[in-house]
């Protein structure tokens, strides 16, 4: 087989190349949106260990992912995570061509110059608002200087930025335009999410879902959004902002259906492995890793496992309804 072409390919003709990890269901923040204030975390022996995740990482880079992205939880509270990311970018070059990573931001005041020395080349860091009461209030626990800070050394340490902002009706409707503009003048790519439903969280699903059709219509009375066809590997649309010369991303679950070009699975900090972010079918690769020191069993395992993966996936946002699953972003990684 040739190592550098993704033999992982589903039933609908779609080559997996690129592979999501949670490192850790565990954060420092309690996004409103993401997490109960009262989270439970697992069990630490039920986590794979920093050696398991480079175990199973390496498998599927030998089965032709290119493209790793790290996440959580937020995955710079994990202990060690840098030892983690060096080994990772041992395979940069030999297969893998990018290692990434997605986190809220809080600890790159510590780690920016040394994950730009193992090579990462870019992060996406999550931020809602630009106002430090407003942060508060949707983080519970985050401080708005510390990520700014860590923003500010990761640009310097040489890393390129997009920014993630989940747009949360009546929370940070009114600053998706400040937003853009702070992004786009600082050289940031900007992608806005909807809030999708995932887990049982203390606010009302319903009560935080701002569609992006709203808010694109609402910026395009004071920008002029050129559709472009980039696409990043991920399920975000992208337009040029003429007025600011940047990049604005949408990533819209509910509205939009990008399932028929996704070439992504995601493993939890557990090292169980989902086809498909909206629905519930998995399968546990934790089993097969700690059952031999070889890795025929994950190989088996994780074959398996993509001739399982769904066309499409199936979220609804309706009062009435239980989450439409259960599991958190913060488990599955988003
Ligand atoms: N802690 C890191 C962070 O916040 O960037 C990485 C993990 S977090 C789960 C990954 C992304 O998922 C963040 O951009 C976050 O805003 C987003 N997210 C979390 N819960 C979400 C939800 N219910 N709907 C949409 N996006 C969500
Ligand atoms: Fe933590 Fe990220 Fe979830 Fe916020 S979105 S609670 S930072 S995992």
């Amino acid at each position: 087989m040739n190592e550098l072409e993704s033999n992982l390919v589903d039933p609908f003709g779609r080559a997996v190349s690129y592979l999501r990890v949670s490192v850790t269901d565990r954060c420092d923040f309690r996004c409103t949106y993401c997490m109960a204030e009262d989270m439970t975390f697992l069990p630490r022996k039920d986590l794979l260990t920093l050696e398991e995740i480079d175990r199973l990482c390496s498998a599927f880079i030998a089965r032709g992912v290119r493209k790793l992205r790290l996440t959580g939880g937020e995955p710079l509270v994990r202990r060690n995570v840098m030892s983690l990311i060096e080994a990772l970018s041992k395979h940069r070059g030999a297969g893998l061509d990018e290692l990434t990573l997605t986190t809220n931001g809080s600890q790159l005041h510590r780690f920016a110059d040394q994950l730009a020395a193992h090579g990462v080349e870019r992060i996406n860091v999550s931020l809602d608002t630009l106002d430090p009461a407003k942060f508060r209030v949707l983080t519970r626990w985050g401080d708005f200087h510390q990520v700014m800070h860590g923003i500010d050394l990761a640009a310097r340490a040489g890393l390129k930025i997009k920014i993630n902002t989940v747009a949360v009706r009546g929370t940070n409707e009114d600053e998706i335009e400040d937003l853009l503009r702070w992004a786009h003048g600082r050289g940031f790519d900007l992608t806005l999410i909807e809030t999708m439903p995932l887990g049982e969280i203390d606010a009302e699903r319903t009560d935080q879902y701002l569609p992006l059709s709203l808010v694109r219509t609402r910026l395009s009375q004071h920008f002029t959004l050129e559709d472009i066809p980039d696409r990043t590997g991920g399920p975000a649309r992208y337009v040029r902002v003429r007025e600011t010369g940047g990049r604005l991303g949408f990533i819209t679950p509910m509205t939009h259906n990008f399932c028929e070009s996704c070439n992504r699975v995601r493993v939890t900090c557990t090292g169980t492995l989902y086809m498909c972010l909206g629905q519930e079918d998995a399968a546990d690769l934790r089993s097969p890793l700690r059952a031999s020191r070889s890795d025929e069993l994950l190989h088996a395992a994780i074959d398996e496992a993509i001739s399982r993966k769904p066309k499409g996936h199936d979220f609804v946002i309706d009062r009435d309804s239980v989450p439409a699953l259960s599991r958190f972003m913060s488990a599955t990684g988003g």
